[in-house]
């Protein structure tokens, strides 16, 4: 029998805190205030081991978009366990729910891409499509054709190359990141760095400064950009509409490759499969995680271009490049039943059509909120910016710690938000109803008037 259910929450805690060591966390602060211990999730709610119930705004991290207790994706992995568990995909060998899930998500994809790259993460997807872009170029007898221009505050994972493509200042002092031949532009930030330009404004100077870095660098020299369609862990950083069209302009222009990550974006959270059809984006590469699964196991990758895989699968030869667990048959069998339940219960349409509208009309309501800069929202992923003065745009000193009093509160009162210094951010799950859009909104309404 497995030995994880019967021991007492205060012996867990106590197991965790002194051999677990936690991700981004500050263990000795986590050893000191404890760790709350999760038990179960059904629907939009998750539970901890006093019993008390969360409505989880954050569908676990960014992740479970159709919800907890799907009984589906539970017995599609049990009859993949049964029927083979593993099985490796280097050596001329596949599995069906591999290869079913691999054509699955291009039938997403549009037109233009018809391939996947299985990993395990959305940071391993990140540092994929940047070997696959320097292959590309070298292949074509460009191998000078290497740097990638990544953005400030963007987040695209925690590995080597993933935190140094990622803006992270705080990640880049850990460890002597960036690696070279990554640099960073500003990002469409309007309401914290726009000054006195209008987004229109703001959103094409942005834009412009890949041309500027280009040009510094000379086109030659740049293999790829890459960026959220919307910053995530930056602060759901919604650009303005003038961004996106001109980068994909200056791309084009250039031929520089573009890389979108939608580890966040991808599967519906937009309200379109993908976040470039949201945008009207023809990247070349597209990083992909957690709604693939929606969580429920590790499974991600990156979806590559006619264009790209072209010249990857005639010319290039052996790609030197994978993993253990790339396209593991129980991930993906995972992924395959999430998929269908998307489709069967037509959850992008509903985020498009129906709960997104509700939400976004809900949530914009925060507006007049005294503490509200902004409230802004696409599909189900939502941020409200705290300020201390609406009129001057003047922010609290210390954003962070803001940030976390009121997310702190909102977990106390039961629905949990996340905080990037002083961006409060939601992505709750697709199936959620309209009472628990509008218990998210009230429960952060009462929280920032108790705070202000
Ligand atoms: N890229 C983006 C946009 C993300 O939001 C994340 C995680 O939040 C990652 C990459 C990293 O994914 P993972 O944690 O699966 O490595």
């Amino acid at each position: 029998m497995l030995d994880i259910t019967p021991m007492p929450a205060t012996d867990v805690a106590a197991a965790d805190l002194a051999h677990h060591l936690h991700p981004f966390a500050d263990m000795k602060e986590l050893v000191d205030g404890g760790v709350r211990v999760m038990t179960r999730g059904e629907g939009c709610y998750v539970y901890d081991s006093d019993g008390k119930r969360y409505l989880d705004a954050f569908a676990g991290l960014w992740c479970v978009n159709v919800g907890y207790g799907r009984r589906e994706i539970a017995d599609a992995v049990f009859a993949q366990m049964n029927a083979l568990p593993y099985y490796n995909t280097y050596f001329a060998t596949t599995t069906t729910a591999t290869a079913r899930l691999a054509e699955k998500i291009c039938s997403y994809a549009g037109p233009a891409i018809n391939r996947v790259f299985f990993t395990n993460s959305g940071s391993e997807a990140n540092d994929t499509w940047l070997r696959m872009a320097r292959v590309y170029w070298a292949t074509l007898g460009k191998s000078e054709k290497s740097v990638v221009i990544a953005r400030q505050n963007a987040y695209h994972g925690s590995t080597v190359a993933g935190a140094s493509l990622g803006g992270m200042k705080h990640m880049h002092e850990q460890g002597n990141l960036p690696i070279p031949g990554i640099v960073h532009i500003g990002q469409p930030y309007w309401y914290g760095e726009g000054g006195d330009l209008a987004p229109a404004e703001f959103g094409l100077a942005r834009a412009r400064e890949l041309e500027d870095k280009i040009l510094e660098l000379g086109p030659e020299r740049v293999a790829a950009f890459v960026a959220e369609p919307i910053q995530g862990v930056g602060g759901v950083i919604v650009p303005p509409e003038t961004y996106w069209p001109e980068i994909q302009r200056i791309c084009r222009k250039y031929d520089i490759l573009l890389a979108v990550d939608e580890v966040i974006t991808g599967f519906g959270r937009l309200g379109s499969w993908f976040g470039y059809q949201h945008y009207g984006l023809e990247p070349d590469f597209c990083a992909i995680a957690k709604g693939l699964s929606s969580g429920y196991l590790p499974i991600a990758g990156v979806m590559v271009s006619d264009r790209v895989a072209d010249v990857l699968v005639n010319q290039a030869g052996p790609f030197h490049h994978g993993f253990t667990y790339s396209g593991h048959p129980v991930a993906a069998a995972a992924a395959l039943a999430n998929l269908r339940i998307l489709e069967e219960e037509r959850l992008v349409e509903r985020v498009r059509d129906d709960i997104g509208p509700y939400f976004a009309q809900a949530w914009r309501g925060l507006s007049d909120h005294v503490m509200v800069g902004e409230a802004v929202s696409v599909g189900l992923l939502g941020a409200v910016q705290l300020v201390l003065d609406k009129a001057t745009r003047r922010r609290f000193s210390r954003p962070g710690d803001i940030g976390m009093v009121i997310r702190n509160f909102c977990i106390m009162r039961g629905v949990i938000v996340r905080a990037s210094a002083d961006r409060i951010l939601v992505s709750p799950p697709f199936t959620i109803s309209r009472s628990e859009v509008d218990d998210i909104v009230s429960t952060l309404r009462d929280v920032m008037d108790f705070v202000s």
